[in-house]
């Protein structure tokens, strides 16, 4: 059972912890299992002015699901070369660009459209996964003044991701931020400057108000997880549990102790116990 009322007022109390960004509420992979499009609803019910989805596919579902730009800015970040980038900038979409190809290929995309895609840069500054690299920034830089100069792109966001934030204070969450405002330095000098900087996830959004900037991208905490349990429940920080697992028992038995349980025995009754057989799994 998903209670999309807990995801609307966990939305509210993170748009009250970053008070001067706006919230991009992150559903990727199905709103991480609670149900891709009543969530976003529930989520910009809470205040969340942006949705986030790794692929395009969902980002497009959101759409065709009657979330207009109206309603919600939508950014998809994670595709490969050949994304359906021409039905992305179509249907108002923004994109992540995280590569000289990607530059290119929105870019042909805008012009067989015949609008300006809303692109944000993505910079590597720590995480090693996607995203331009610093010493790669001044080429990329570069291709996308031009492509704005075109009025192929409008550049809305540069932005990036953090390894550490779930540990609180670690050192790397300020190495990246430092990281991330020398980034968007180099793309003032060559021209290009986004309307919005964001780097921060769940827990940098609990925990790291240096991270907030212009947006903070919030996903687990906005279904009422906390990202830091050392610190404490999540009502800790005003955020509620919006799924509900409930199943009827299949089985219940008593056992002696000493019983060993399920694959490998993993545990093993302390002392005569009552088993009960929960009927999911692999689903
Ligand atoms: C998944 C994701 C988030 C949200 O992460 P949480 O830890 O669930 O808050 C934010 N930004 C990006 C780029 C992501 O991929």
């Amino acid at each position: 059972m998903v209670d999309l009322a807990a995801v609307r007022d966990n939305v509210r109390a993170l748009a009250d912890l970053a008070p001067s960004s706006e919230v991009m509420a992150v559903v990727k992979a199905d709103a991480y299992g609670h149900g891709l499009v009543a969530t976003a609803l529930g989520a910009l019910a809470g205040g969340a002015t942006w949705l986030g989805t790794a692929q395009p596919g969902e980002a497009l579902a959101l759409r065709a699901a009657g979330v207009g730009p109206d309603r919600a800015r939508v950014l998809t970040w994670l595709y490969p070369p050949g994304a359906p980038l021409r039905e992305l900038v179509e249907a108002d979409v923004d994109v992540s660009l995280a590569a000289r190809w990607a530059v290119d290929e929105v870019v042909a995309a805008a012009r067989a459209a015949g609008r300006t895609a809303r692109v944000h840069l993505a910079v590597d500054t720590g995480l090693g996964r996607n995203g331009i690299m610093p010493a790669d920034l001044p080429d990329v830089l570069d291709a996308v003044a031009r492509a704005e100069a075109e009025g192929a792109v409008r550049v809305v966001g540069m932005w990036s991701h953090l390894a550490f934030a779930d540990e609180p204070g670690h050192p790397t969450v300020v190495a990246q931020a430092d990281v991330f405002d020398e980034a968007v330095r180099d793309a003032a000098r060559a021209g290009v400057v986004p309307e919005l900087r964001h780097l921060a996830n769940s827990a940098a959004t609990l925990t790291a108000p240096r991270t907030h900037y212009d947006l903070v991208r919030p996903g687990l905490a906005a279904y009422g997880m906390t990202p830091v349990p050392q610190l404490g429940p999540p009502s800790r920080f005003g955020l509620r549990p919006a799924m509900t697992l409930e199943a009827r028992l299949a089985t219940v038995k008593r056992v002696p102790g000493g019983h060993g349980v399920s694959y490998s025995h993993h545990y093993t009754t302390p002392q005569d116990t009552t088993l009960g057989v929960v009927p999911l799994g692999y689903g």
